[in-house]
């Protein structure tokens, strides 16, 4: 009979940690799938996509030999409540150890360290072996400082972790980022991307376990067939976007095209996140087809800068900044998102194309977050825990170390500047010049005030006028503080009244 229990998050199905490296017969593997541990409104496909891939590995574990209790959403009488039913099948079992991987999550992290207590039985934390960087190095660098420069933290991994490095130890190519060559505009993008993978899974019983589960959750069902739920389809997935994709990876990043949300993009965060992945092959592949000569350094180096600096300097700002960071609100923004990020459903081409790719896919590109559902979001002012909450339902790669910073940080500038040297925002030029959107727009980017006029424009300037006093001296916002200053005070006030005019019907745009 199983002794120790071992308790593996949806978010820990990682086949080489050291825990599974040998079949212990005392150890029991348990895995939960619980209320407690739900998003309050999130999209199905996340769900779905959480639980086929905790299923499949609880399957694989079992077929290994191991020891597997796995408790479903669905089970009569199951605990809803993560702790509670830890607890349950401590006494269940009469187990006298417990052992855990650290939370990803700060709640759960929090309650996992007074599991003890709570249990009256010995709980240890083993350490962590997914992440490169410790928690603390964003403290260790930055202290107290009230910028932390996203760079300074990933030329330390580049030298730290020995990636991308020359046999002098200097930047491979000379320099550190080339994003100065990843600034393609949606004129320049090309007419086809690579079809991204089928996994073919079939998701109908977990589906109907959501639905039984009375999970409250929004979106279309039929999930995206390109998200990687077992090892070797994550595999698959690595390798198809190294050959496929990596080489073009890059130079059009940025850009947004109708029907096209996955393009040169890896597609990896789900399998990543969950762990199926390991950052360090990602980075591995990456540069090895650099080495290779299969794919050039502007695409090699901008790719491993998203995983080796963003997101692992993301995942330390929230360690440092946790719990405050969570009520961040610089600008005291306070309106409540509007109803048509739940349904696509407004005449703004561009929130339109990609909510409705969100909704469709439970994925959207980073700048298709970023500039679009983010920017309109800040420009309106959006209380930040209503957006925060929308960012974390809608993507099956949510997960609030990751979404949180994300969030509060580069999009919404609700920390005030710690992640972000200024607010992502921008009027329709911006828009116009990266995507294709425009084109199938009621508005017109080029217009700023009158019936037609793109909202983002007077409102982008209504933001600037209204943050002035925060913002103004912000060197990277001078040269539009410097535009807004030229304007004489009758387009101004043309451009306040528009944009007024726009936040009164904000829900009818
Ligand atoms: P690619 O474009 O192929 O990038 C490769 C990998 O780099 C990603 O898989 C991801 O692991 C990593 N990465 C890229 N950008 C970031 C970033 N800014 N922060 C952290 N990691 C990054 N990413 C999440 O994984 N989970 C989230 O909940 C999440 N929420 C976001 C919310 C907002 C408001 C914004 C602006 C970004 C968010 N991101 C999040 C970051 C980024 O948008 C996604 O990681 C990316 O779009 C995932 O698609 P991909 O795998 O095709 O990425
Ligand atoms: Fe978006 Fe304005 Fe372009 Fe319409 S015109 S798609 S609202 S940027």
């Amino acid at each position: 009979m199983p002794t120790v229990l071992r308790v593996v998050l949806g978010d820990q199905l990682d086949p080489h940690h050291s825990w599974f490296s040998r079949v212990e017969s005392d150890v029991l593997y348990a895995f939960f799938e619980v209320h407690s541990e739900q998003t309050a409104r999130q999209h199905v496909q996340r769900a779905a996509l959480f639980f086929a891939a905790m299923r499949a590995f609880a399957a694989e574990l079992r077929e290994a030999g191991h020891v597997v209790h796995y408790q479903r959403i669905t089970d009569a009488d199951a605990a809803q409540d993560l702790i509670e039913a830890i607890r349950r099948v401590v006494l269940e079992f009469e187990i006298r150890r417990v052992e855990l991987q650290p939370a990803d999550a700060y709640a759960i992290d929090r309650a996992f360290r007074s599991l003890e207590s709570h249990l009256g039985i010995p709980v240890s934390i083993c350490p962590d072996e997914h992440f490169l960087a410790t928690r603390e190095l964003g403290t260790e660098l930055f202290g107290d400082s009230r910028h932390w420069l996203m760079e300074r933290f990933y030329r330390q991994m580049r030298t730290t972790h020995k990636v991308l490095l020359t046999a002098e130890g200097k930047p491979e190519g000379g320099r550190w980022n080339y994003d100065a060559d990843n600034r393609d505009t949606a004129a320049k993008a090309p007419r086809s991307f690579p079809e991204p993978l089928n996994f073919g899974n079939d998701y109908t019983e977990v589906l109907a376990d959501i639905h039984a589960a009375k999970l409250p959750v929004f979106g279309s069902e039929a999930v995206a067939r390109f998200h990687p739920i077992t090892r070797p389809q994550a595999l698959r997935a690595l390798e198809h976007f190294m050959v496929h994709a990596l080489p073009h990876f890059g130079q059009t990043q940025d850009v947004m095209l109708t029907g096209q949300p996955t393009q040169h993009h890896s597609l990896l965060s789900f399998a990543l996140n969950v762990k199926l992945l390991n950052p360090r092959e990602v980075i591995a592949a990456a540069e090895q087809a650099y080495r290779e000569g299969k794919a050039p350094l502007n695409a090699v180096e901008g790719f491993i800068r998203q995983i080796l600096g963003w997101r692992e300097y993301m995942r330390c700002v929230y360690w440092a900044k946790m719990p405050d960071y969570a009520t961040t609100n610089f600008f005291a923004a306070s309106r409540p998102l509007p109803a048509y990020y739940w349904t696509g459903d407004t005449s703004m081409s561009c929130v339109r194309e990609a909510v409705t790719d969100s909704l469709e896919h439970a994925y959207a590109h980073h700048i298709q977050r970023l500039m679009v559902t983010g920017n309109f979001a800040t420009l309106i002012g959006v209380a930040p825990a209503e957006i925060n909450a929308w960012y974390l339902g809608i993507y099956a790669d949510a997960l609030e170390w990751v979404q949180l910073p994300n969030t509060h940080g580069m999009s919404q500038w609700a920390d005030g500047g710690l992640v972000a040297t200024k607010p992502y925002v921008s009027g329709g030029a911006y828009l116009k010049k990266m995507s294709n959107y425009c084109r199938g727009c009621h508005y017109d980017p080029e217009v700023r005030y009158g019936p037609r006029a793109c909202p983002f424009n007077s409102l982008y300037w209504s933001f600037l006028a209204q943050h002035e006093g925060a913002l103004a001296r912000n060197p990277r916002m001078a040269q539009m503080y410097a535009t807004w200053r030229k304007m004489s005070p009758e387009v101004q006030q043309a451009l306040l009244a528009q944009a007024q005019q726009y936040l009164d019907r904000v829900d009818e745009l």
